[in-house]
């Protein structure tokens, strides 16, 4: 199949190249073009525009970092949207949030083709093609987009629009609770004068255990090399937390993890790792390697 490719970061050269891997044809663009090279060496076709990837495409993906940078990229001068046409759909797997991604449909219009398809899983599981797609849309574009998404991950429909995204804020919403839950376990250990290893050789095998597994040499070193940024954690807890308001629900734990990542943030730590807010909670060293 024919497809674009709009957003190279962490996440977007990994899924871009399973679609190549594939056998898709691809065109692919992004804001800072040095990252698109990697691709076109794999043999991608290097767009000049975001809305040159349309061209002759069935699909055109989006992987970008928040709802701002979608709008850029879809209703820029050159943008996207200019290159739609209708029978190529927009597939965007950025994590925005439902009321975004119905926002970009409704001003596409209603002969636009739209799927939210937000991943879950972060860069090895995209390099592997493991991620968990959570898939909202029409199910007859889901149908015929589907043999496309399974060379990402598994797929997991979830129904109308915006549906993938709400699930997407429903895993993250976890992620950001265990994390800094495990900042305070931390703190409290380093208040109470435990041994630092000791007390991770504990909590690997506790409650906590894949969490801590995954970030304990992160946190043993000091260095937090980024599989997801910090910045886009706060940008999730946020979304989050505007969906559960305009839901008229109240999240104490999801409020708690938020303030935590906003201190984190202000500290300076938005381009390392999000675990380094564990680091941030705790007053340990935490730094790029
Ligand atoms: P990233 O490495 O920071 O990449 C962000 C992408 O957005 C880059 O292509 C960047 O372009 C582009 N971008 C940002 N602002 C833009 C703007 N104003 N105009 C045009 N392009 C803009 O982030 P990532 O880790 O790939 O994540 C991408 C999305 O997936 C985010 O929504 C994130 O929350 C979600 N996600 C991430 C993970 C993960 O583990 N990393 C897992 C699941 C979901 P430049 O290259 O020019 O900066």
């Amino acid at each position: 199949m024919k497809v674009g490719f709009c957003g190279l970061g962490q996440m977007g050269t990994a899924m871009a190249r399973r679609l190549l891997e594939a056998g898709h044809e691809l065109a692919v663009w992004n804001r800072t073009p040095a990252k698109a090279a990697p691709l076109a060496d794999a043999g991608a076709t290097v767009a000049a525009t975001p809305a040159q990837t349309a061209a002759g495409a069935e699909a055109v993906f989006t992987m970008l970092a928040d709802p701002a940078a979608l709008n850029t990229v879809m209703f820029e001068e050159q943008g996207l949207a200019a290159g739609l046409r209708p029978g190529t759909a927009l597939i965007d797997s950025s994590t925005i949030g439902p009321d975004a991604i119905r926002s970009v449909a409704t001003r596409l219009g209603p002969e636009a083709t739209v799927l939210d398809c937000p991943v879950l899983g972060s860069i090895p599981q995209a390099e592997q093609g493991t991620l968990k797609v959570f898939a909202g849309g029409p199910a007859e574009a889901l149908a015929r987009f589907r043999p496309v998404l399974e060379a990402l991950g598994t797929v997991f429909p979830f129904g109308p629009l915006g549906s993938g995204q709400a699930m997407k804020l429903v895993a993250n919403s976890t992620l950001g609770g265990l994390m800094t839950t495990l900042g305070e376990a931390v703190a409290l250990a380093q208040a109470l004068g435990l041994d630092l290893h000791q007390v991770f050789d504990v909590l690997v095998a506790s409650p906590i255990g894949v969490t801590a597994t995954g970030k304990r040499s992160l946190v043993e070193s000091g260095t937090y090399p980024p599989n997801f940024r910090l910045a886009l954690a706060v940008k999730d807890l946020d979304l989050i937390a505007e969906a559960a308001d305009r839901a008229g629900i109240e999240l104490l734990i999801g409020e708690a993890a938020r303030f935590w990542y906003a201190q984190a943030l202000a500290a300076g730590l938005g381009d390392l790792d999000y675990s380094a807010v564990v680091a941030a909670i705790a007053g340990l060293p935490a730094s790029l390697p």
